[in-house]
């Protein structure tokens, strides 16, 4: 427990940090990020949530947006902006170069 840092114990599995950064996952087209830090990552994802609060109302227990990293389909996925095919991308060069 940092003192510097207040993130929602609900943000915690949806923040992601990535060599790009940290992202916030979203339900919606876009993820948001990536961020130099996960308190802005937090902040942004707060601002989010408040934003979609009167438009999400249904279904809406902050549950995972998605699933295992490892099932993450980045061919298939429709985000414009993912955290999980940024981080799927980079350890697909991260195989390529080791
Ligand atoms: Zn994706």
């Amino acid at each position: 427990m940092r003192a510097d840092l207040n993130i929602p114990s609900s943000h915690e599995k949806r923040l992601i940090h990535t060599a790009f950064g940290w992202y916030a996952l979203t339900r919606e087209q876009s993820d948001l990020g990536p961020f130099p830090s996960k308190q802005e990552a937090s902040e942004a994802l707060t601002r989010h949530i408040q934003v979609y609060k009167g438009v999400n109302t249904r279904n809406d227990h902050g549950d995972k947006p998605h699933t295992g990293i490892s099932l993450h389909d980045s061919a298939h996925c429709h985000k414009t902006n993912c955290a999980l095919c940024a981080e799927a991308y980079i350890l697909r060069q991260g195989m390529i170069a080791s």
